[in-house]
């Protein structure tokens, strides 16, 4: 795992690059599969083999791959682990490498959507209110994805 007290990870050391060999799970054209400061059992980062630190940088071939992995960790770790599903989560704040967070969720698991968006979440109450014309330019923008 990167980063603990006696193996500081130095700031230009990029755990996907240069994983800590016992933080690596899995590396392939794909992407990279690593642990990296676990939330719980099966908490696994998948990440593009490529620099590229958001979404929109990546080209979409690659990010379809790197999804494809993700995919298919997700199977196994709710076949292997039990867990009831895992949640996608992506960020992006610090690492140049675009990842996704698979969480697990276990059979007696809150929500996490109530935590990110509900009461206690983040985003509670400042929700915006999009306009007819908003929705418009949104449709507009993504009839040609
Ligand atoms: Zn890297």
């Amino acid at each position: 795992m990167n980063g603990n007290i006696n193996n500081p990870t130095p700031v230009e050391r990029c755990i996907f690059c240069d994983p800590d060999p016992s933080a690596l799970i899995y590396k392939s054209d794909e992407g990279i599969v690593v642990v990296d400061y676990p939330f719980a059992k099966g908490h696994v980062l998948v990440a593009s083999p490529v620099h590229a630190t958001n979404l929109h940088d990546l080209d979409p071939k690659a990010a379809a791959s790197m999804m494809a992995l993700a995919c298919k960790v997700s199977k196994r770790i709710v076949k292997e682990f039990g867990a009831v599903k895992t949640y996608v989560v992506a960020i992006g704040d610090k690492d140049p490498h675009f990842h996704v967070h698979l969480l697990p969720k276990w059979k007696d698991s809150d929500n996490l959507g109530p935590h990110v968006f509900g009461e206690s979440g983040w985003a509670h109450g400042s929700e915006v209110n999009l306009s007819d014309d908003d929705i418009s330019q949104l449709r507009n923008l993504l009839q040609s994805v």
